[in-house]
């Protein structure tokens, strides 16, 4: 292994034409020598480039993992949701049938002139519970 190659094209700062060795952690800009004493980031956290880029680097992946987690997160769920909503819609849909033959019973009780009898019945039932 030979020893460190310099890169072939540093950025350079096009105001100044100079290395760009600073990073501004509050403009997120790269600054070179010139910039870093001018006004403009005067009472700016300044930090080496090559540490930013290993801090960003390392926030980044972070983010970035958690990122992915998320999004997996989020496939789960609304998978989760999708089968939810089928198992509802079905519930809806049993529960519509079972509605129904109870309407058609009612009525089928009704139509055959028992409504005295399922008032008898009601009141039984109130009698027993308030025993
Ligand atoms: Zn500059
Ligand atoms: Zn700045």
């Amino acid at each position: 292994m030979r020893g460190k190659r310099k890169r072939q094209e540093e950025p350079l700062c096009k105001k100044h034409r100079e290395g760009l060795a600073w990073f501004c952690e509050k403009d997120l800009e790269l600054l070179c020598a010139q910039c870093r004493v001018s006004s403009d980031h005067g009472d700016h956290p300044l930090m080496p480039v090559e540490e930013a880029a290993a801090t960003h680097r390392r926030k980044l992946k972070s983010y970035i993992e958690s990122l992915s987690e998320q999004i997996k997160d989020t496939e789960i769920r609304s998978e989760m949701q999708m089968s939810k909503c089928f198992e509802l819609r079905q519930k809806i849909e049993n529960e519509k049938d079972e509605l129904h033959s109870e309407v058609k019973q009612l009525k089928h009780f009704l139509e055959k002139g028992q409504i005295a009898r399922l008032i008898s019945l009601l009141n039984e039932e109130t009698n027993v519970q308030e025993n």
